[in-house]
């Protein structure tokens, strides 16, 4: 490393050799990737690893998401959604004015055209995103930490024939899915109450029993490889002769090229940098149930919108989506709501209410509203790349969003079309 010293900052130059800002999933393993495209890799994150959205998710690499959230079947929903202030959706009163030009751009994604374009998107980046992780797990001996058991989407009082209809849509989209009734159901996961009647399987699914372990596993694999972790936080990014500064409050750092993979917090980096960016953060909550690990796969109920996922330190519950803005001030009920959920869903629950202010987790989506990433190139910089707004689904994006960014950074070509995910389609 080779130093030098300006008035206010030091500068600190460094050679082949890549900055990642953030380090959840998915800065993780695109610095993982680049590792294997010979590059030295710095990870800033002044959270350390795995402290942002990563930590706390369901687990659910939910490649059978190939709808956009922005669908029009959910409008109907919605009024009696956001009337519900413990609902699936909730828009924080007073919020509403901030988030309008978010949900106007939302909505209007939800037209048969974008709305297709969208789905196309979604269903190229989820084809075979799990198998993208199976390298990177191996090299981290941690393969243990994905499960491929399938997972449930479950139905209490849904008629038939709306479920038909789902499965049909889901058969249409190239999701591999099976329509389960009671009996096949309590075969697979006997825990299951009474009031559930139905199920669409969907047996190429896999989870994982710690996400958190997960993102540790793969840091560490990257460390163990001459990454370094600065924990920074990053105030600015810019060019410098065919390099890039990473400036934090201490140091000017300087880089062959960077990736940002900041996740919710992407709007403020990208807007210095002139690049306009709708993001909106969609919060939600997790509950920790220690004493009631019966299922054996994850469980997401169509009714009540939320998934639970066995995992190695319980059950985890998991869902809601809050518009309250990046500030403000979690809102537990929302995972107390879901511990409600989960008595209705699983026969015999033993869970008692969590004393443990750990056990409930909140965490920022970072969502565009046409329900697609950003994975680019900067049109406006040399050797900027960005791999942002993974919404829902940054779990399993998180390794194909790697190889696709390795595969752009070295100007081969790319495993999908990456147009539908390119920074031009906000400027
Ligand atoms: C309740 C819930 C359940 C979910 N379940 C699933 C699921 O089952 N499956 C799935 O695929 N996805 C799921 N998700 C979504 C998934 O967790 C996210 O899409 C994913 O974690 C995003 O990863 P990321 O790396 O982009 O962002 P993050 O993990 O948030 O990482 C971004 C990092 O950037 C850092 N950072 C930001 N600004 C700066 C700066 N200026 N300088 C330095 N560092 C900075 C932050 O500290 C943070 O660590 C869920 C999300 C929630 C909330």
């Amino acid at each position: 490393m080779n130093k030098q010293t300006t008035n206010k900052t030091e500068t600190v130059n460094h050679n082949k050799h890549f900055a990642i800002v953030g380090a959840g999933i998915v800065g993780i393993c695109c610095g993982l990737e680049l590792q294997e495209l010979g590059y030295r890799v710095t990870f800033f994150d002044d959270q350390g690893f795995a402290n942002g959205c990563s930590h706390g998710n369901a687990g659910h690499f939910a490649t059978e998401q190939v709808f956009p959230l922005a669908d029009p079947a959910i409008l109907p929903q919605i009024p009696k959604m956001l009337l519900d202030p413990l609902g699936p959706i909730v828009l924080k009163p007073g919020y509403m004015l901030k988030a309008l030009p978010w949900l106007t751009k939302f909505i209007s994604n939800m037209r048969s055209k974008p709305f297709q374009h969208n789905h196309q998107a979604l269903q190229s980046l989820n084809k075979d995103a799990i198998e993208y992780y199976r390298p990177l797990l191996a090299k981290a001996n941690a393969s243990h930490l994905l499960t491929t058991r399938g997972s449930l989407l479950v139905y209490e009082n849904t008629p038939l024939s709306m479920i038909e209809k789902d499965l049909n849509k889901y058969l249409a989209g190239g999701v591999q899915v099976e329509l389960l009734d009671k009996k096949q159901l309590v075969e697979l996961e006997p825990t299951l109450s009474d009031r559930v009647n139905y199920a669409l399987f969907f047996p190429d699914v896999a989870h994982t029993c710690d996400p958190y372990e997960l993102c540790l596993a793969l840091a560490n694999s990257a460390m163990a490889n001459n990454a370094t972790l600065i924990k920074e936080k990053v105030t600015g990014i810019s060019e410098a002769k065919q390099k890039v500064n990473i400036k934090t409050a201490q140091f000017c750092h300087q880089f062959d090229g960077v990736v940002i993979a900041t996740g919710a917090w992407s709007k403020s980096i990208l807007k210095p940098l002139n690049l306009k960016l709708p993001m909106e953060v969609e919060r939600g909550y997790h509950y920790m149930l220690s004493n009631n690990h019966s299922l054996t796969r994850p469980v997401a109920s169509a009714e009540r919108k939320f998934i639970m996922t066995p995992m190695s330190k319980g059950l985890r519950l998991a869902g809601t989506v809050e518009f309250a803005g990046i500030k403000a001030k979690e809102n537990y009920k929302h995972a107390d709501k879901m511990l409600q959920h989960s008595y209705a869903l699983l026969s015999k629950s033993t869970a008692e209410p969590s004393k443990n202010k750990e056990d409930r987790w909140m965490g920022l989506r970072p969502s565009l509203p046409d329900s697609l990433p950003v994975l680019d190139k900067s049109p406006l910089h040399e050797n900027v790349y960005l791999a942002l707004g993974h919404q829902h689904l940054g779990l399993t994006w998180g390794a194909k969003t790697a190889k696709l960014m390795a595969q752009l950074i070295s100007e081969q070509s790319t495993s999908i079309d990456l147009k539908p995910f390119s920074i031009s389609r906000f400027q």
